[in-house]
């Protein structure tokens, strides 16, 4: 790692970076155009959510809330423990813990700090991690084994279906910090009574694990509470749902991002509504108006990205999709699974509610919960299994209007890249193209965007889509 790239502590950093970006509307045009000049890497990215309004400046504002937790955890008696975005924040709030999620910090410093965050994730290497391991733990994860960010105490992750390199990642990184380590085990099955039970058990080995590391005794009462905030929070994303089913959607395509990005910061905690709520109000405004979410004002195509979205540095993928006038109807991260969405009529058996009555009936929401999330719910063996990834795609591609799907990855993501071509073909039987990019979604090395973009333009044209 260069030298330079030591000198700075990766969570103050961000912090600081995400702090004074949401200050900026605060002040005039004039200090907002200086500032843009000396942000020549994530100029766009931050012009892009300045732009979207009240919902862009929380969300700045909350990604620099869940930085501050991180700089001043121990500061406040807190622990910190480090988790995937495959995982639910909530039963760590509940504990009184600050989850430091690798993934959601890997894609921060991708979309801002472009010299600096290729030096972390060689440096996952140089220290022994696999060149294929995922990016999206690697990045950050450099940052922590090189010692340039806040002391984790302990790892807790799950085993996101098959996704070996990211169970490994976490499993690395518990053996090279020296650190106390717990993994939830994946559901083989979902919603079935034995696969569940299982599960809820799972949950109250790592309960135990986190009373040891904090010497502290889990509060139902306190879980409770958060459950019943994520109820707000799945209203309104339920509410956003329904906007995005619309043509034209009032939803700009940068929100699908803020909606999960938050989940996966701050799910049923405070924070994460307040950002929902600007986003409801705003996109509500603009349907009200009749007003697109694009900025072009015209809506010439609808996307839905069967995987993750493109982060690397500024954005600029957001940025495409508005030029072109190309709607987002949402990514695999994108939804929450709640019984309250329009999409659970067609995935049947794929959704799940919401009981406080009883601590077990708590734990069981979480194990159900959990087993939703991105990766542990659809790409957790064969891709065309009923409720699997092949499945939930023709589903959501009918309900949201999709002309086309759009694959993108990581490297290291060998669970997909041994499936995606087979599954390709089956959605191109069901007439529905399908284009699958190339490139590292926080690595921008493996595929330039200018490379990713022209790959992106002769798509569109070749199948007559643009
Ligand atoms: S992006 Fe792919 S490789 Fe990375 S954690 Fe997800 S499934 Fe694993």
């Amino acid at each position: 790692m260069r030298a330079e790239v030591k000198e700075y502590n990766y969570d103050w950093m961000m912090g600081s970076i995400t702090e004074a970006a949401a200050k900026l509307p605060a002040g005039s045009q004039k200090e907002a155009d200086l500032s843009f000049r000396y942000i020549p890497y994530f100029r766009y990215a931050l012009g892009a959510l300045l732009e979207t309004g009240p919902p862009g400046v929380q969300f700045l504002k909350m990604l620099s809330h869940y930085y501050k937790n991180i700089t001043t955890a121990h500061d406040q008696g807190k622990k910190i423990v480090a988790t995937t975005f495959c995982s639910t924040p909530l039963i760590f709030y509940a504990m009184g813990l600050v989850p430091l999620t690798f993934e959601v910090l890997t894609a921060v410093g991708a979309m801002v700090w472009k010299r600096g965050m290729f030096d972390y994730m060689d440096y996952g290497c140089e220290v022994g991690m696999p060149e294929t391991s995922c990016s999206a733990q690697r990045g950050s994860l450099g940052a922590y084994l090189a010692g340039l960010g806040e002391t984790i105490d302990f790892i807790v992750c799950d085993s996101p279906g098959v996704c070996d390199t990211n169970a490994t990642a976490f499993a690395f990184a518990a053996e090279y910090l020296d650190k106390p380590f717990f993994q939830l085990n994946y559901p083989s099955t979902i919603g079935d009574e034995r696969s569940q039970a299982y599960h809820v058990e799972d949950f109250k080995a790592m309960i135990g694990f986190l009373e040891k590391q904090t010497g502290k005794k889990f509060s139902y009462d306190r879980l409770e509470s958060y459950l019943k905030e994520m109820e707000a929070q799945d209203a309104i994303t339920a509410d956003l749902e329904d906007m995005l089913l619309l043509v034209p959607t009032p939803i700009p395509p940068i929100y699908t991002l803020m909606i999960y990005a938050g989940r996966f910061c701050f799910a049923g905690h405070p924070e994460y509504t307040r950002m929902l709520e600007k986003l409801r109000n705003e996109a509500q405004k603009r349907m009200k108006a009749g007003v697109p979410g694009l900025k072009a004002g015209v809506e010439r195509l609808r996307v839905l990205m069967c995987y993750i979205d493109h982060y690397t540095v500024d954005m600029n993928f957001y940025n495409y999709l508005e030029e072109r006038g190309i709607a987002n109807t949402g990514s695999i991260l994108t939804r929450n699974f709640r019984d309250n969405n329009p999409y659970c009529q067609s995935l049947e058996g794929s959704c799940y509610g919401v009981d406080t009555s009883s601590p077990e009936a708590m734990l069981e929401t979480v194990a159900q919960m959990n087993a939703r999330l991105p990766m542990v719910r659809s790409i957790r063996g064969p891709y065309d299994q009923h409720g699997m990834w092949l499945d939930e795609c023709l589903a959501l591609a009918r309900l949201y209007n999709a002309d086309c799907i759009i694959y993108n990855g990581t490297s290291g993501c060998r669970n997909t890249w041994g499936m995606v071509k087979p599954f390709a073909r089956d959605i191109e039987k069901q007439g529905i193209p399908v284009h699958i990019m190339y490139d590292d979604a926080f690595d921008d090395r493996v595929e330039s965007w200018e490379a990713s973009k022209e790959r992106l333009d002769e798509f569109f044209t070749v199948r007559g889509l643009l």
